[in-house]
């Protein structure tokens, strides 16, 4: 589950991480009130307006605009709010922007300049371990870096044992070409950082740019956090932060409806139950010549309203030419299921597509029957290969 930024940057704060301070406004006068009141907190005399969207590369797509004054201001959160963003990370299309982050200008003029830096955590696969990854090259596109200038990205790998060790923030910092204030701030900046990581069970941070400001600050000016949706259950208050505006209308049924979901770009949708079969139905679409529409695992209870259910989801998609539900009676009796495909067939009325059937295990027999005998335009099934074939012929 993906967050707003400032809705990280509210939780790093709480966790102690020191960050560019901001308030989230839904239209102009609350923009200008947030502007107000960061004058009066932190004494700022310019402000930037941030759209807030599950997405980066904002700046790019003019949705991070620098305001020098109050007019300048408003005049920006009533470009931002509202607009359609487009950047290098959403679809063609761009996300709608419902709210701006009106936060304090940290880019002042000072003694010394500003830097700005990459940082990232993350689960390591390959490692097994959270990894931190940084870098110098800090406020750009961050995969550039890496294809350009490869050895300026560094990765510090942490043992679950120790946790982050004070040898490694202080390489880190070292790292970064930091000194003196900044080198301390900074050593306390990553550790209050790992630490929100794990507190939160998150499963990705990205802080880019991390800041030093001109007097010698280490400050979160972006932040992209990801929550593991596995540990959502220890965590009641930030499963509240769920923005369902900004996913997929047909993630957000699924998720409802306890379907594990996930959309392709293929014209054969399929039904499956076991994400290890919804896997080899994937394949075996692929075979047949076709592509899957999604993946679909119904899990262990396939009656009529769930069934129902997933019918209504992956028909929201255009692209679906033919439907393939593939179900291993194991613990869920064959014609159980059956049963409740013919209900929800005859619920829906009619559908747009061919249904192909293949139904295997207990009362696998049984179940063809009813297919079969039910009069709806039903193919069934009791073989993969049958199954495959008769996804070839409704495509023909
Ligand atoms: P992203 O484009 O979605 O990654 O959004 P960021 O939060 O990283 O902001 C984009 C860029 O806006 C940053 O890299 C900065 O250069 C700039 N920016 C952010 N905050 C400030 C600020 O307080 N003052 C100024 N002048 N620029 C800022
Ligand atoms: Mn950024």
């Amino acid at each position: 589950m993906n967050l707003h930024e400032y809705q990280s940057k509210e939780i790093l704060s709480k966790y102690g991480v020191a960050i560019q301070r901001g308030f989230v406004a839904n239209n102009v006068e609350e923009a200008v009130a947030a502007a107000e009141k960061l004058t009066a907190e932190t004494g700022a005399q310019a402000w930037v307006v941030k759209a807030q969207i599950h997405a980066g590369g904002r700046g790019k797509g003019g949705g991070v605009k620098f305001s020098p004054n109050m007019d300048k201001l408003k005049e920006n959160a009533q470009n931002i709010i509202g607009m359609q963003l487009i950047t290098p990370q959403t679809s063609a299309e761009g996300k709608k922007v419902h709210s701006v982050l009106v936060a304090e200008d940290v880019y002042y003029p000072g003694e010394t300049e500003t830097k700005e830096f990459y940082v990232s955590i993350l689960l390591d696969r390959a490692e097994g371990k959270n990894t931190i990854v940084y870098s110098t090259e800090g406020g750009m596109d961050i995969e550039h870096v890496a294809e350009v200038t490869p050895h300026l990205i560094h990765k510090e790998i942490i043992d679950p044992a120790l946790g982050l060790q004070g040898f490694q923030a202080r390489k880190i910092a070292f790292n970064l070409g930091l000194e003196g204030n900044a080198f301390k701030e900074f050593t306390k900046f990553i550790a209050s950082l790992y630490n929100a990581y794990t507190g939160i069970d998150a499963s990705l941070f990205e802080i880019n740019p991390v800041l030093k400001t001109s007097d010698n600050k280490i400050i979160a000016v972006d932040a992209k956090v990801t929550l593991d949706g596995n540990a959502l259950f220890r965590h009641k208050d930030l499963e509240a932060l769920r923005d369902t505006r900004e996913e997929d209308p047909m993630d957000v049924e699924a998720g409802e409806a306890g379907l594990n979901f996930v959309k392709l770009d293929g014209n054969v949708a399929c039904m499956v139950n076991g994400a290890g079969l919804a896997m080899a139905t994937m394949d075996i679409i692929k075979l047949s010549g076709g592509s899957p529409a999604n993946f679909l695992d119904v899990g262990g209870t396939a009656d009529a309203q769930r069934v129902q259910t997933a019918f209504g989801i992956i028909l929201r998609d255009p692209n679906v030419k033919a439907i393939l539900i593939n179900i291993f009676g194991g613990i869920v009796r064959c014609d159980r299921v059956a049963q409740g495909v013919v209900d929800a067939y005859r619920a829906m009325g009619s559908l747009p597509v061919p249904l192909i059937v293949r139904l295997q295990g207990t009362n696998a027999v049984e179940a063809k029957k009813l297919i079969d005998d039910s009069g709806l335009p039903v193919h069934s099934a009791i073989t993969l290969e049958e199954a495959a074939n008769k996804v070839k012929e409704v495509l023909a």
